[in-house]
């Protein structure tokens, strides 16, 4: 039987998506000055009005998807499913109901299930970011999709 589980490798150079709730913006912008020389190091994306907004007020490159409302955290969460993200800023603001809620639980599940680095706050991320590993390569293990749709296919 296939393995269950497969490596998976997070580059020296992460992927990293940003996304901030509006009322958690000016705190993202502030994050990402404050760690503008690390960031500068990796591959910077984020939801459209986050994206833009940080690129306008710290000069950072980020590739804007669509706003998050709109459909952003869900390109974000397929750009997770295809490997092409791999580490997670998302300052949410847990005082505001968000008109796409579904799709912010949506792309939380999904960085659970590929194991993805999240931070959800401002500590996380600072914790995140100061890590060793920022600087390193990291394997880890992801369920193995061809197994797992084998497996159902079997057995349903
Ligand atoms: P925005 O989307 O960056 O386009 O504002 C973020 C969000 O609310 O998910």
């Amino acid at each position: 039987m296939a393995d269950k589980y497969v490596d998976f490798v997070i580059g020296k150079q992460k992927n990293i998506a940003l996304i901030a709730h509006d009322g958690k913006k000016a705190e993202m912008i502030d994050w990402c000055d404050e760690h503008k020389e690390i960031l500068a190091q990796h591959f910077l994306c984020g939801t459209g009005t986050t994206a833009r907004m940080i690129t306008e007020r710290t000069g950072l490159p980020v590739k804007g998807y669509n706003s998050g409302p709109l459909g952003g955290d869900q390109q974000i969460g397929a750009k997770v499913v295809e490997g092409v993200i791999d580490f997670i800023i998302f300052f949410s603001d847990p005082l505001a109901a968000q008109p796409h809620d579904p799709d912010v639980k949506a792309l939380l599940r999904i960085a659970q299930v590929y194991d993805i680095p999240m931070a959800n706050n401002r500590a996380t991320a600072d914790f995140l970011i100061h890590s060793s590993l920022m600087n390193q390569e990291y394997t880890h293990k992801v369920l193995n999709f061809r197994a797992h749709i084998a497996e159902r296919a079997k057995t349903l």
